[in-house]
C-alpha cells in the first residue's frame, strides 16, 4: 500500500517514520550532533551534517511532510520566514518579477518590498478575486505567481484554480503560503500548485513552542531550495525537528477542533446583538463561501469580527474574556485573540490599513482545542457585558 493512500490522519502518525526503529523505540530519538562519522576513508559516507538538513531527524521529518503533502520532497527550516526567503531565492533571479496577491503576510510584504527590491527582484501586486486582471500586470520577466490560502485577517480566499490555470498558460511557479489551511484543510499540490510554503510555527507544530517552517514541491525545486538554504544557513536544529514531528502527529486531531471552535464561535458571534460584523469563511454572506466549501475540508481555527462600538468596547471584551490570551499568533491549543492593528498590521499607515478594511478595532481570533462549550460560554458571558 502506498502511504499516499492512507488517510491524512495516519499518514501524520505513520509517513516518514524509519521502518527498523532505533534500538526498538517507537518514537525516533533525537540525534544531537552536529556532524556524522564518515565511515571508511577512502570509501566515506556523504558529509552529513545539521546545517546541510539531512540528519536522521531532518530525514523523518521531510518524508513525513512529502507524504502528507501529496509532493515528492520537503525540506525544513529554521523559520517560515526562512521558508519562504529560500523559496524566493530558489525561484528568482536578478531582473526577474513576480506577481503576488495584496496584503500578504506582513513579513513576505516586507521581504518582497525591502530585501528582494534590493536584489533587483520586481513585484506587481494582484487581485485574488480578478483573474481578468492578472495577464495585465504579467512582465517579460514574470517567473512566478505567490498567493497565500487564506488572507489575514479577513479570511478572503483568492481564485486558487484560476492562479493554477494562469501559471499553466504562461508558463510560471505557482506558489502558496498554506500555513492558514495546514494540509489537513488543503492539500495545493493537489490542486496543481507547484510549491507549498507554512510557518510550521502555527498549525503543523500546534503548541506555540517553536519556530520552524517548510516547503513542498518537486524533488528538483526542493533540492536547489536546500542548496539555497545551506548557503543562508536558515536549518533547522535536530530538538526542534524531534519537537515539530511529535506536533504534526496529532496535527489531524488538533485541526478538526480548531475548525470546529472557530465556526461555532463565527456562528454565535453573527448572532450577536453586540457585534457589528463577523469575517469566517464557511459563514452565510462570506463572498467565497461556496469556493471555500469545493477547496478546503474546513477554514481553520482564524476569524475576525468587530462589535459595535467603539476601540474601547473592543479592549474591554478582550480583557473579560477568560480562556482566550491576549497573544499574538495562532495555530496552537490555546486559544489567542489580538487586534490586527496593532500586530500584523501595525507597519501600515492608518490610511492603508482602511483601504484594506482592518479597522482599529477589528479582533482577530485564533481558536485553540478547548472545549467549544467552554469557549463559547466564555466569549457569551464577554459579550453580554457590552449589550
Ligand atoms: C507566521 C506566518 C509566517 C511567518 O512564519 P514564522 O514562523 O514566524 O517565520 C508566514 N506566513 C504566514 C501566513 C504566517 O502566519
Amino acid at each position: 500500500m502506498q502511504s499516499t493512500d492512507r488517510a491524512i490522519s495516519t499518514r501524520l502518525v505513520h509517513a516518514g517514520e524509519p521502518q527498523e526503529r532505533v534500538e526498538g523505540a517507537v518514537v525516533l530519538p533525537i540525534f544531537q550532533s552536529a556532524t556524522f562519522s564518515l565511515g571508511t576513508p577512502g570509501d566515506e559516507d556523504p558529509v552529513h551534517y545539521l546545517r546541510y538538513s539531512n540528519t536522521p531527524n531532518h530525514r523523518a521529518l521531510h518524508a513525513k511532510l512529502a507524504a502528507v503533502s501529496g509532493g515528492e520532497a520537503a525540506l525544513v527550516t529554521g523559520s517560515g520566514m526562512a521558508a519562504i526567503s529560500a523559496a524566493l531565492l530558489t525561484l528568482l533571479r536578478s531582473g526577474e518579477h513576480l506577481l503576488v496577491q495584496s496584503g500578504l503576510y506582513g513579513g513576505t510584504q516586507g521581504f518582497l518590498q525591502y530585501d528582494l527590491a534590493e536584489l533587483n527582484i520586481g513585484y506587481s501586486p494582484i487581485d485574488g478575486n480578478r483573474p481578468d486582471t492578472w495577464e495585465a500586470a504579467l512582465q517579460p520577466k514574470t517567473r512566478a505567481v505567490y498567493v497565500e490560502c487564506l488572507s489575514n485577517p479577513l479570511l478572503e480566499v483568492a481564485d486558487l484554480e484560476a492562479v493554477v490555470d494562469f501559471c499553466r498558460r504562461y508558463e510560471l511557479i505557482s506558489v502558496i503560503d498554506n500555513t492558514f489551511a495546514s494540509p489537513v484543510n488543503f492539500r495545493p499540490l493537489e490542486w496543481g500548485f507547484d510549491v507549498e510554503i507554512h510557518s510550521a510555527t502555527k498549525y503543523l507544530n500546534g503548541h506555540s513552542d517553536i519556530v520552524a517552517g517548510c516547503i513542498m514541491g518537486n524533488r528538483d525545486f526542493i533540492e536547489r531550495a536546500r542548496r539555497k538554504l545551506n548557503a543562508l544557513g536558515g536549518s533547522l536544529d535536530a530538538h526542534t525537528c524531534f519537537l515539530l514531528q511529535r506536533g504534526l502527529k496529532t496535527l489531524a486531531l488538533r485541526m478538526g477542533q480548531q475548525n470546529d471552535n472557530a465556526l461555532a464561535l463565527a456562528r454565535l458571534l453573527a448572532e450577536h446583538p453586540a457585534v457589528e460584523k463577523v469575517n469566517y469563511p464557511l459563514l452565510e454572506g462570506h463572498p467565497q463561501q461556496q469556493r471555500a466549501q469545493r477547496l478546503f475540508e474546513g477554514c481553520g481555527g482564524v476569524f475576525s469580527f468587530e462589535v459595535k462600538g467603539d476601540v474601547a468596547a473592543a479592549e474591554g471584551l478582550v480583557g473579560r474574556l477568560e480562556l482566550a490570551i491576549y497573544a499574538p499568533s495562532l495555530g496552537g491549543v490555546e486559544t489567542l485573540i489580538g487586534f490586527p492593528a496593532r500586530t500584523s498590521h501595525v507597519g501600515l499607515s492608518p490610511q492603508e490599513r482602511s483601504a484594506m478594511r482592518v479597522s482599529d478595532k477589528m479582533i482577530r481570533v485564533a481558536a485553540g482545542i478547548e472545549a467549544t462549550a467552554d469557549l463559547c460560554a466564555d466569549f457569551t458571558q464577554a459579550l453580554d457585558a457590552l449589550a
